[in-house]
Protein backbone atom coordinates (compact mmCIF):
# COMPACT_ATOMS: atom_id res chain seq x y z
CA UNK A 1 0.00 0.00 0.00
CA UNK A 2 1.55 3.12 -1.08
CA UNK A 3 0.29 6.60 -0.57
CA UNK A 4 0.86 10.04 -1.82
CA UNK A 5 -0.98 13.88 -1.26
CA UNK A 6 -2.60 14.81 -4.66
CA UNK A 7 -2.37 18.11 -5.57
CA UNK A 8 -5.64 19.39 -7.93
CA UNK A 9 -6.42 18.01 -11.26
CA UNK A 10 -7.23 20.68 -13.77
CA UNK A 11 -10.32 22.19 -11.81
CA UNK A 12 -12.51 21.52 -15.33
CA UNK A 13 -12.89 18.06 -13.87
CA UNK A 14 -15.24 19.35 -11.56
CA UNK A 15 -17.64 20.42 -14.12
CA UNK A 16 -19.47 19.46 -17.77
CA UNK A 17 -17.57 20.49 -20.39
CA UNK A 18 -18.77 19.54 -23.37
CA UNK A 19 -22.44 17.06 -24.45
CA UNK A 20 -22.08 13.29 -23.08
CA UNK A 21 -19.50 14.15 -20.24
CA UNK A 22 -20.54 13.10 -16.74
CA UNK A 23 -20.34 15.84 -14.00
CA UNK A 24 -17.43 14.55 -11.67
CA UNK A 25 -18.07 14.70 -8.17
CA UNK A 26 -15.31 16.12 -5.56
CA UNK A 27 -13.19 13.67 -3.46
CA UNK A 28 -10.75 14.05 -0.89
CA UNK A 29 -10.10 10.10 -0.14
CA UNK A 30 -8.92 8.32 -3.12
CA UNK A 31 -8.17 4.41 -2.19
CA UNK A 32 -7.50 2.46 -5.34
CA UNK A 33 -6.24 -0.21 -7.31
CA UNK A 34 -7.18 -2.89 -4.71
CA UNK A 35 -6.80 -6.52 -5.56
CA UNK A 36 -10.25 -6.52 -5.04
CA UNK A 37 -13.69 -4.52 -3.45
CA UNK A 38 -15.94 -6.37 -0.91
CA UNK A 39 -18.97 -4.36 -1.26
CA UNK A 40 -21.69 -6.60 0.22
CA UNK A 41 -24.07 -4.44 -1.93
CA UNK A 42 -26.31 -7.72 -3.01
CA UNK A 43 -28.69 -9.13 -0.78
CA UNK A 44 -28.14 -12.50 1.40
CA UNK A 45 -30.92 -15.26 0.80
CA UNK A 46 -33.25 -15.07 3.94
CA UNK A 47 -33.03 -18.86 4.15
CA UNK A 48 -29.51 -21.16 3.92
CA UNK A 49 -29.79 -22.42 0.45
CA UNK A 50 -27.42 -24.26 -1.83
CA UNK A 51 -26.82 -20.57 -2.95
CA UNK A 52 -25.11 -19.62 0.09
CA UNK A 53 -21.39 -20.35 -1.44
CA UNK A 54 -22.06 -18.30 -4.07
CA UNK A 55 -20.18 -14.84 -3.62
CA UNK A 56 -22.44 -12.74 -5.88
CA UNK A 57 -23.84 -11.29 -3.03
CA UNK A 58 -20.44 -10.00 -1.77
CA UNK A 59 -20.58 -7.61 -4.89
CA UNK A 60 -16.63 -8.45 -5.52
CA UNK A 61 -15.12 -5.78 -7.82
CA UNK A 62 -11.26 -6.44 -9.30
CA UNK A 63 -8.80 -3.75 -9.16
CA UNK A 64 -11.33 -1.93 -6.99
CA UNK A 65 -11.45 1.96 -6.00
CA UNK A 66 -13.41 3.57 -3.01
CA UNK A 67 -13.77 7.50 -3.21
CA UNK A 68 -14.53 9.52 -0.45
CA UNK A 69 -15.40 12.99 0.16
CA UNK A 70 -15.72 14.17 3.88
CA UNK A 71 -18.08 11.36 5.60
CA UNK A 72 -19.30 9.77 2.73
CA UNK A 73 -18.85 7.45 0.06
CA UNK A 74 -19.41 9.44 -3.08
CA UNK A 75 -17.75 6.56 -5.90
CA UNK A 76 -17.14 2.71 -5.88
CA UNK A 77 -16.03 0.61 -8.82
CA UNK A 78 -13.13 -0.58 -11.06
CA UNK A 79 -10.15 2.09 -10.27
CA UNK A 80 -10.79 3.43 -14.26
CA UNK A 81 -14.55 4.17 -13.44
CA UNK A 82 -13.75 5.90 -10.13
CA UNK A 83 -10.71 7.88 -11.60
CA UNK A 84 -13.20 8.92 -14.43
CA UNK A 85 -15.98 9.63 -12.36
CA UNK A 86 -14.19 12.04 -9.24
CA UNK A 87 -12.32 15.15 -9.24
CA UNK A 88 -9.73 15.06 -6.45
CA UNK A 89 -10.01 18.45 -4.31
CA UNK A 90 -6.87 20.00 -3.07
CA UNK A 91 -4.80 18.13 -0.79
CA UNK A 92 -6.79 15.28 -1.49
CA UNK A 93 -5.03 11.70 -0.36
CA UNK A 94 -4.64 9.05 -2.70
CA UNK A 95 -3.65 5.17 -1.41
CA UNK A 96 -2.70 2.73 -3.79
CA UNK A 97 -3.95 -0.68 -1.92
CA UNK A 98 -2.12 -2.98 -4.02
CA UNK A 99 -2.37 -6.42 -2.93
CA UNK A 100 -4.70 -5.66 -0.13
CA UNK A 101 -8.70 -5.31 0.12
CA UNK A 102 -10.91 -3.25 0.61
CA UNK A 103 -14.02 -4.05 2.62
CA UNK A 104 -16.70 -2.19 4.80
CA UNK A 105 -15.60 -1.58 7.89
CA UNK A 106 -16.51 -4.07 10.11
CA UNK A 107 -19.05 -3.71 12.48
CA UNK A 108 -18.98 -5.61 16.29
CA UNK A 109 -22.74 -5.81 17.34
CA UNK A 110 -22.34 -7.09 20.79
CA UNK A 111 -19.35 -5.63 23.28
CA UNK A 112 -18.73 -4.95 26.70
CA UNK A 113 -16.02 -3.27 26.04
CA UNK A 114 -16.10 -0.48 28.92
CA UNK A 115 -14.30 -2.04 31.72
CA UNK A 116 -10.77 -1.96 33.57
CA UNK A 117 -9.04 -4.67 35.22
CA UNK A 118 -8.46 -8.20 34.68
CA UNK A 119 -10.06 -11.50 35.40
CA UNK A 120 -7.05 -13.11 34.25
CA UNK A 121 -7.26 -15.25 37.95
CA UNK A 122 -10.58 -16.23 37.56
CA UNK A 123 -10.40 -17.27 33.85
CA UNK A 124 -7.07 -19.30 35.53
CA UNK A 125 -9.13 -21.00 38.07
CA UNK A 126 -12.25 -21.83 35.84
CA UNK A 127 -9.25 -23.85 33.50
CA UNK A 128 -8.54 -25.96 36.67
CA UNK A 129 -12.09 -26.82 37.02
CA UNK A 130 -13.56 -24.16 38.88
CA UNK A 131 -17.15 -23.75 38.67
CA UNK A 132 -19.63 -19.97 38.81
CA UNK A 133 -20.49 -20.24 42.34
CA UNK A 134 -16.66 -21.12 43.22
CA UNK A 135 -15.27 -18.28 41.15
CA UNK A 136 -18.34 -15.40 42.56
CA UNK A 137 -17.23 -16.82 46.25
CA UNK A 138 -13.73 -15.96 45.46
CA UNK A 139 -14.76 -12.58 44.61
CA UNK A 140 -15.14 -12.80 40.65
CA UNK A 141 -17.22 -13.00 37.76
CA UNK A 142 -19.69 -9.83 36.78
CA UNK A 143 -19.19 -8.57 40.32
CA UNK A 144 -15.34 -8.25 39.77
CA UNK A 145 -16.01 -5.93 36.82
CA UNK A 146 -18.54 -3.98 38.78
CA UNK A 147 -16.19 -3.11 41.75
CA UNK A 148 -13.37 -2.10 39.07
CA UNK A 149 -15.18 0.31 37.14
CA UNK A 150 -17.09 1.86 40.38
CA UNK A 151 -13.64 2.57 41.63
CA UNK A 152 -12.06 3.88 37.94
CA UNK A 153 -12.09 7.92 37.04
CA UNK A 154 -13.74 8.71 34.00
CA UNK A 155 -9.93 9.50 32.59
CA UNK A 156 -9.29 5.79 33.05
CA UNK A 157 -12.71 4.48 32.08
CA UNK A 158 -12.33 6.76 28.71
CA UNK A 159 -8.72 5.71 28.28
CA UNK A 160 -9.22 1.96 28.41
CA UNK A 161 -12.47 2.17 26.08
CA UNK A 162 -10.01 4.18 23.67
CA UNK A 163 -7.31 1.88 23.60
CA UNK A 164 -9.78 -1.16 22.61
CA UNK A 165 -11.07 0.82 20.22
CA UNK A 166 -7.86 0.85 18.87
CA UNK A 167 -7.38 -2.14 19.22
CA UNK A 168 -10.20 -3.00 17.23
CA UNK A 169 -9.71 -1.29 14.83
CA UNK A 170 -6.31 -2.66 14.00
CA UNK A 171 -8.60 -5.78 12.32
CA UNK A 172 -10.52 -3.48 10.79
CA UNK A 173 -13.64 -2.71 12.76
CA UNK A 174 -15.17 0.84 12.97
CA UNK A 175 -18.30 0.60 14.45
CA UNK A 176 -18.38 -1.26 17.67
CA UNK A 177 -21.52 -1.39 20.04
CA UNK A 178 -20.93 -0.95 23.87
CA UNK A 179 -22.91 -1.84 26.37
CA UNK A 180 -23.32 -0.27 30.15
CA UNK A 181 -24.03 -2.99 33.18
CA UNK A 182 -20.51 -2.85 35.21
CA UNK A 183 -21.98 -0.15 37.31
CA UNK A 184 -25.71 -1.53 38.25
CA UNK A 185 -26.16 1.77 40.26
CA UNK A 186 -28.22 5.20 38.38
CA UNK A 187 -25.85 7.75 38.53
CA UNK A 188 -23.28 5.23 37.35
CA UNK A 189 -24.93 3.28 34.66
CA UNK A 190 -25.48 7.11 33.05
CA UNK A 191 -21.43 7.95 33.12
CA UNK A 192 -21.18 4.37 31.41
CA UNK A 193 -23.11 5.34 28.64
CA UNK A 194 -21.81 8.99 28.56
CA UNK A 195 -18.16 8.15 28.26
CA UNK A 196 -19.40 5.38 25.53
CA UNK A 197 -21.20 8.56 23.44
CA UNK A 198 -17.75 10.35 24.22
CA UNK A 199 -16.21 8.06 21.51
CA UNK A 200 -18.51 9.70 18.97
CA UNK A 201 -20.26 7.93 16.09
CA UNK A 202 -18.08 4.60 15.61
CA UNK A 203 -20.04 3.74 19.07
CA UNK A 204 -22.99 2.36 19.38
CA UNK A 205 -24.14 2.47 23.14
CA UNK A 206 -26.89 0.29 24.98
CA UNK A 207 -28.09 0.29 28.34
CA UNK A 208 -27.51 -2.66 29.89
CA UNK A 209 -28.87 -2.63 33.23
CA UNK A 210 -30.52 -6.34 33.80
CA UNK A 211 -27.02 -7.65 33.45
CA UNK A 212 -27.16 -8.89 37.05
CA UNK A 213 -28.22 -8.13 40.97
CA UNK A 214 -25.83 -5.19 42.21
CA UNK A 215 -23.36 -7.07 44.70
CA UNK A 216 -24.52 -4.74 47.90
CA UNK A 217 -28.61 -6.18 46.85
CA UNK A 218 -27.41 -9.64 46.52
CA UNK A 219 -28.28 -11.71 49.27
CA UNK A 220 -31.06 -9.23 51.10
CA UNK A 221 -34.88 -10.39 51.54
CA UNK A 222 -36.39 -7.93 48.70
CA UNK A 223 -33.08 -6.46 47.24
CA UNK A 224 -33.43 -8.24 43.78
CA UNK A 225 -36.94 -7.36 43.25
CA UNK A 226 -36.06 -3.46 44.17
CA UNK A 227 -33.68 -3.49 41.88
CA UNK A 228 -35.64 -4.79 39.18
CA UNK A 229 -37.65 -2.17 39.82
CA UNK A 230 -35.42 0.34 39.85
CA UNK A 231 -34.35 -0.37 36.23
CA UNK A 232 -38.05 -0.61 35.01
CA UNK A 233 -38.50 3.04 36.83
CA UNK A 234 -35.90 5.38 37.62
CA UNK A 235 -32.61 4.54 36.41
CA UNK A 236 -34.47 3.60 33.03
CA UNK A 237 -36.40 6.93 32.86
CA UNK A 238 -32.91 8.78 33.58
CA UNK A 239 -30.95 6.91 30.72
CA UNK A 240 -33.87 7.15 28.48
CA UNK A 241 -33.39 11.54 29.84
CA UNK A 242 -29.57 11.25 29.00
CA UNK A 243 -30.21 10.33 25.63
CA UNK A 244 -26.69 8.56 25.07
CA UNK A 245 -28.47 4.72 24.96
CA UNK A 246 -29.76 3.38 21.66
CA UNK A 247 -30.63 0.24 22.88
CA UNK A 248 -31.90 -1.56 26.17
CA UNK A 249 -30.56 -5.03 26.98
CA UNK A 250 -31.46 -7.38 29.64
CA UNK A 251 -29.32 -11.18 30.79
CA UNK A 252 -32.65 -13.15 30.04
CA UNK A 253 -31.09 -16.59 30.89
CA UNK A 254 -31.01 -19.02 34.38
CA UNK A 255 -27.99 -17.30 35.82
CA UNK A 256 -29.59 -13.86 34.91
CA UNK A 257 -33.50 -12.94 34.69
CA UNK A 258 -36.46 -14.49 33.63
CA UNK A 259 -38.92 -13.32 31.25
CA UNK A 260 -41.11 -12.12 33.57
CA UNK A 261 -38.67 -10.07 35.38
CA UNK A 262 -37.14 -8.65 32.30
CA UNK A 263 -40.33 -8.15 30.76
CA UNK A 264 -41.71 -4.67 32.63
CA UNK A 265 -38.40 -2.90 31.80
CA UNK A 266 -37.98 -3.93 28.59
CA UNK A 267 -41.98 -3.29 27.48
CA UNK A 268 -41.60 0.26 29.04
CA UNK A 269 -38.28 0.94 27.04
CA UNK A 270 -40.34 0.17 24.02
CA UNK A 271 -42.77 2.33 24.99
CA UNK A 272 -40.05 5.25 25.48
CA UNK A 273 -38.46 4.79 21.90
CA UNK A 274 -35.87 2.01 23.33
CA UNK A 275 -35.59 -0.82 21.13
CA UNK A 276 -34.55 -3.77 22.90
CA UNK A 277 -31.07 -6.40 21.92
CA UNK A 278 -31.34 -9.00 24.59
CA UNK A 279 -28.88 -11.68 26.03
CA UNK A 280 -30.65 -15.13 25.55
CA UNK A 281 -29.89 -18.81 26.31
CA UNK A 282 -26.24 -18.63 26.95
CA UNK A 283 -26.83 -21.31 29.13
CA UNK A 284 -30.28 -21.97 29.74
CA UNK A 285 -33.42 -21.22 26.93
CA UNK A 286 -35.82 -19.64 29.52
CA UNK A 287 -37.69 -17.97 26.63
CA UNK A 288 -35.98 -15.00 25.64
CA UNK A 289 -36.01 -15.72 21.93
CA UNK A 290 -39.94 -15.37 21.84
CA UNK A 291 -39.61 -12.28 24.51
CA UNK A 292 -37.38 -11.24 22.29
CA UNK A 293 -39.40 -11.35 18.74
CA UNK A 294 -42.51 -10.38 21.11
CA UNK A 295 -40.75 -7.38 21.70
CA UNK A 296 -40.17 -6.50 18.11
CA UNK A 297 -35.97 -6.40 19.38
CA UNK A 298 -33.39 -5.87 17.17
CA UNK A 299 -31.62 -8.71 18.37
CA UNK A 300 -31.31 -11.68 20.30
CA UNK A 301 -27.51 -12.54 21.26
CA UNK A 302 -25.63 -15.77 22.36
CA UNK A 303 -28.34 -18.16 21.95
CA UNK A 304 -26.56 -21.12 22.47
CA UNK A 305 -29.18 -22.88 23.90
CA UNK A 306 -32.40 -22.09 21.85
CA UNK A 307 -35.84 -24.03 20.59
CA UNK A 308 -36.44 -24.18 16.83
CA UNK A 309 -39.86 -22.61 18.22
CA UNK A 310 -38.00 -19.38 19.15
CA UNK A 311 -35.94 -19.33 16.37
CA UNK A 312 -39.08 -19.47 14.17
CA UNK A 313 -40.64 -16.80 16.22
CA UNK A 314 -37.65 -14.41 15.72
CA UNK A 315 -37.45 -15.35 11.74
CA UNK A 316 -40.99 -14.30 11.64
CA UNK A 317 -40.23 -10.94 13.58
CA UNK A 318 -37.25 -10.07 11.82
CA UNK A 319 -34.99 -10.41 15.24
CA UNK A 320 -31.55 -11.13 14.04
CA UNK A 321 -29.26 -13.71 15.99
CA UNK A 322 -26.23 -12.10 17.10
CA UNK A 323 -23.84 -14.95 17.61
CA UNK A 324 -20.47 -15.33 20.18
CA UNK A 325 -18.44 -17.41 19.56
CA UNK A 326 -15.58 -16.11 21.81
CA UNK A 327 -17.55 -16.65 24.30
CA UNK A 328 -18.60 -20.49 23.54
CA UNK A 329 -14.84 -20.93 23.03
CA UNK A 330 -13.46 -19.00 25.90
CA UNK A 331 -16.00 -21.42 28.40
CA UNK A 332 -15.91 -24.60 26.61
CA UNK A 333 -19.43 -24.48 25.28
CA UNK A 334 -20.80 -26.30 21.53
CA UNK A 335 -20.91 -23.38 19.36
CA UNK A 336 -24.23 -21.78 18.81
CA UNK A 337 -25.61 -23.66 15.62
CA UNK A 338 -25.80 -20.87 13.20
CA UNK A 339 -26.50 -23.27 10.19
CA UNK A 340 -29.83 -24.50 11.96
CA UNK A 341 -30.68 -20.44 12.00
CA UNK A 342 -29.99 -20.04 8.54
CA UNK A 343 -32.08 -22.87 8.06
CA UNK A 344 -35.29 -21.45 9.58
CA UNK A 345 -34.58 -17.74 8.28
CA UNK A 346 -32.85 -16.15 10.85
CA UNK A 347 -30.63 -13.42 9.96
CA UNK A 348 -27.09 -14.11 11.72
CA UNK A 349 -24.38 -11.53 12.69
CA UNK A 350 -21.41 -12.46 14.00
CA UNK A 351 -19.46 -10.18 17.22
CA UNK A 352 -16.36 -10.39 19.81
CA UNK A 353 -18.54 -10.31 23.01
CA UNK A 354 -15.52 -8.62 24.23
CA UNK A 355 -15.45 -8.67 27.97
CA UNK A 356 -13.34 -9.31 30.76
CA UNK A 357 -15.08 -12.26 31.86
CA UNK A 358 -15.78 -14.96 28.79
CA UNK A 359 -14.36 -13.17 25.77
CA UNK A 360 -11.27 -10.97 26.59
CA UNK A 361 -10.99 -10.77 22.70
CA UNK A 362 -10.52 -7.61 19.66
CA UNK A 363 -10.45 -9.22 16.92
CA UNK A 364 -13.81 -9.18 14.80
CA UNK A 365 -12.78 -11.36 11.89
CA UNK A 366 -11.69 -14.24 14.25
CA UNK A 367 -14.83 -14.52 15.02
CA UNK A 368 -15.97 -14.86 11.24
CA UNK A 369 -13.65 -18.07 10.85
CA UNK A 370 -15.21 -19.58 14.03
CA UNK A 371 -18.69 -19.44 12.31
CA UNK A 372 -17.17 -20.83 9.33
CA UNK A 373 -15.06 -23.53 10.69
CA UNK A 374 -17.22 -24.40 13.54
CA UNK A 375 -20.72 -23.14 13.15
CA UNK A 376 -22.09 -24.16 9.86
CA UNK A 377 -21.80 -20.59 7.83
CA UNK A 378 -20.39 -19.92 3.94
CA UNK A 379 -17.49 -17.75 3.86
CA UNK A 380 -20.31 -15.22 2.29
CA UNK A 381 -22.89 -15.62 5.34
CA UNK A 382 -19.67 -14.46 8.01
CA UNK A 383 -18.34 -12.04 5.99
CA UNK A 384 -21.60 -10.43 6.22
CA UNK A 385 -22.40 -11.18 9.65
CA UNK A 386 -19.68 -8.63 10.30
CA UNK A 387 -20.62 -6.05 8.26
CA UNK A 388 -24.05 -5.13 6.65
CA UNK A 389 -26.03 -7.90 8.85
CA UNK A 390 -24.54 -6.29 12.09
CA UNK A 391 -24.80 -2.54 10.60
CA UNK A 392 -28.13 -3.92 9.99
CA UNK A 393 -29.17 -4.96 13.39
CA UNK A 394 -27.64 -1.47 14.91
CA UNK A 395 -29.96 0.05 12.83
CA UNK A 396 -27.57 1.76 11.06
CA UNK A 397 -28.63 1.10 6.81
CA UNK A 398 -25.74 3.69 6.02
CA UNK A 399 -22.79 1.45 7.26
CA UNK A 400 -21.90 -1.99 6.74
CA UNK A 401 -21.54 -1.78 2.70
CA UNK A 402 -19.40 0.17 0.32
CA UNK A 403 -22.25 2.17 -1.85
CA UNK A 404 -22.44 5.78 -2.92
CA UNK A 405 -24.00 7.77 0.09
CA UNK A 406 -22.70 5.57 2.31
CA UNK A 407 -20.52 6.49 5.56
CA UNK A 408 -17.42 6.73 4.80
CA UNK A 409 -16.18 3.52 7.22
CA UNK A 410 -13.24 1.32 4.89
CA UNK A 411 -11.16 -1.21 6.09
CA UNK A 412 -7.94 -1.92 4.41
CA UNK A 413 -7.61 -5.62 5.09
CA UNK A 414 -4.44 -7.71 4.11
CA UNK A 415 -5.97 -10.47 2.84
CA UNK A 416 -5.24 -12.40 -0.55
CA UNK A 417 -9.14 -12.56 -1.21
CA UNK A 418 -12.74 -13.09 0.04
CA UNK A 419 -12.43 -16.58 0.52
CA UNK A 420 -9.87 -16.15 2.98
CA UNK A 421 -11.38 -14.63 5.45
CA UNK A 422 -11.30 -18.07 7.60
CA UNK A 423 -8.19 -19.55 5.75
CA UNK A 424 -6.05 -17.55 7.68
CA UNK A 425 -5.39 -18.66 11.17
CA UNK A 426 -5.70 -15.71 13.77
CA UNK A 427 -7.05 -12.64 12.09
CA UNK A 428 -6.09 -10.47 9.27
CA UNK A 429 -4.97 -7.21 10.18
CA UNK A 430 -6.06 -3.78 9.01
CA UNK A 431 -3.32 -1.68 7.16
CA UNK A 432 -5.65 1.35 7.75
CA UNK A 433 -9.33 2.09 8.02
CA UNK A 434 -11.85 4.44 7.33
CA UNK A 435 -14.12 5.76 9.86
CA UNK A 436 -16.60 8.20 9.18
CA UNK A 437 -14.33 9.78 6.67
CA UNK A 438 -11.14 9.92 8.90
CA UNK A 439 -7.80 7.88 7.82
CA UNK A 440 -5.89 5.82 10.14
CA UNK A 441 -2.94 3.97 9.08
CA UNK A 442 -0.80 1.11 10.80
CA UNK A 443 2.24 0.05 8.01
ZN1 LIG B 1 -22.66 -10.07 26.34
Amino acid sequence: MSGRSSSPRSTECGFRTGWGEPVRVAANLLLRHAREVITCSGKLPTRAAKGDFDPAPLGLIEDGAVAIADDRIVAVGRTAEVERSVSLSSGATVIDVGDAMLTPGLVDAHTHSLFVGSRAGEFSLRVQGAGYAEIAAKGGGIAASVKALRGATDEALRAALARRLDAMARFGTTTVEVKSGYALETAQELRSLKLARSMGDRVVPTFLGLHAVPPELRGTEDGRARYLATVAGRMLDAVVAGGDARFIDAYVDGPGFSVAECAPALERAKALGLRARLHVGQFEDVGGAQLAASLGAASADHLEHVSDEGLRAMAAAGVTAVLLPGAAFSLGQPMPDARRMRALGVAVALATDCNPGTSHCDALPWMAAFGVRQMGLSTVEAWFAITATAAGCLDLGDRGRLAVGARADVAVLDLPGWEALPYVLGSPRALATVTGGALRRWE
